[in-house]
């Protein structure tokens, strides 16, 4: 295994789970935060527009139950997750919701904020009682936690710097050591490409910085129940939409309530960045939070960079080729599926066949 984020740590520990001879290797610390699953909270919500990652997050919900019983630790609050914009997509959610018989409501704008008056809405409005939060950097050290103590090894701050094929095996090297073996699972994130782009044709990636920002309540509204996890439909110009692309957050306790935008977008290099917070990205984030929250103090705002790897079609690579399975879902909203990540790729280092043609390698 090659990358100790959550996809690797998930793997790992799944392998670990079934008694498989497991190595894992990561280039920086646990939990560290130059790659894409560090912060306390990502949402969790089966409220997707496509049926796919509706059943996917279904299907994740039991196994987040399973590894927080296998841990002894808490990763998963389901304190609910409200979708709002254009009606198309909020149609589409209900759409996917419906076919799996899960319970939602709707309401409109005025509605809505009756009942959440720290946040202002578009006119269609969804409340998913499924969505929630999952505790991100808490389930990352829980991973590599009971990867070892289930027997795997893990080998921290330790580069990985090239990976060749020998007919069915694959090479690895480190500075101290090569390793060879007969499944490779690469879960490197926004490092996926230099690590193995010059063996598989894979979808073109684009890894770019988010800037999420952490925002305090004001006085009367500091109770968690006025801050489910939300995600904002941007119509890109349609139906007057006032928003380009999508935003969304959640509560992180002990942080505040964090507000995601997007501005600046571009390509990045993630050996090479500045982690600099854009005072330009946090002036429109203030602006989109002046007008879509007034339960949030602006003047409280404390910023981050986390590290996106976008496909075009928002989807996952999970395929496998030879020795060697490439796992990264990502696009900004793989977290929710972690433990049934780990499960899948556990599958595929195995031996399975990724049946999915979403997550499938074209070569
Ligand atoms: C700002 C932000 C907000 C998000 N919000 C949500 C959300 O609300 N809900 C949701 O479901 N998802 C969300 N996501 C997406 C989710 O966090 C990611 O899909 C997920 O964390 C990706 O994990 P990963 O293990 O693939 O990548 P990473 O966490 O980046 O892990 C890859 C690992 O590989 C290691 N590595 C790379 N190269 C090497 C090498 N040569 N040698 C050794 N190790 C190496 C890296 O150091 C890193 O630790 C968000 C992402 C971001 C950035």
């Amino acid at each position: 295994m090659i990358g100790a984020g959550a996809m690797g740590s998930a793997t790992a520990w799944q392998l670990a789970l079934q008694g498989k001879d497991v190595a894992l290797i990561e280039q920086f610390g646990v939990a560290h935060n130059k790659g894409s699953s560090h912060g306390g909270t990502r949402i969790f919500r089966l409220s997707y527009r496509t049926p796919l990652y509706t059943d996917l997050a279904a299907r994740a919900l039991p196994d987040w139950r399973e590894l927080e019983s296998d841990s002894g630790e808490h990763l998963l609050e389901q304190n609910g997750q409200l979708d709002h914009g254009y009606k198309e997509a909020i149609d589409e959610i209900a759409i996917s919701l419906d076919r799996l018989g899960r319970s939602y409501e709707r309401m409109d704008a005025a509605d809505a904020h009756d009942r959440w008056p720290g946040m202002n809405f578009e006119d269609h409005v969804l409340y998913s009682p499924d969505g929630g939060r999952c505790f991100a950097d808490k389930t990352v050290s829980t991973l590599i936690r009971r990867t070892q103590e289930l027997g795997g090894d893990v080998h921290l701050n330790t580069p990985v710097l090239s990976i060749h094929l020998d007919g069915d095996h694959a090479i690895v090297e480190t500075e101290s050591k090569t390793w060879w073996t007969p499944s490779l699972v690469v879960a490197a994130g926004g490092w996926v490409e230099k690590l193995v782009g010059h063996l598989f044709n894979l979808p073109e990636l684009i890894v770019d910085a988010g800037q999420p920002a952490h925002f305090q309540p004001v006085a009367g509204l500091e109770s968690e129940s006025f801050w489910p996890s939300f995600l904002h439909h941007g119509a890109n110009g349609r139906g007057g939409s006032p928003l380009e692309a999508s935003a969304y957050g959640l509560y992180t306790p002990g942080e505040g309530f964090k507000v995601g935008t997007w501005s600046d977008r571009k390509a990045i290099d993630p050996d090479n960045r500045d982690f600099e917070i854009s005072q330009k990205h946090l002036t429109e984030m203030k602006q989109y939070v002046a007008h879509w929250f007034p339960g949030l103090d602006l003047e409280t705002a404390v910023a981050t960079t986390c590290l996106f790897t976008n496909t075009p079609e928002e989807d996952f690579i999970l395929d496998r080729r030879g020795p060697i399975t490439v796992c990264s879902p990502c696009s900004g909203h793989g977290f929710k599926f972690v433990p049934t990540i780990g499960k899948i790729t556990a599958e595929l280092a195995l031996g399975g066949k990724q049946t999915t043609p979403q997550w499938q390698l074209s070569n």
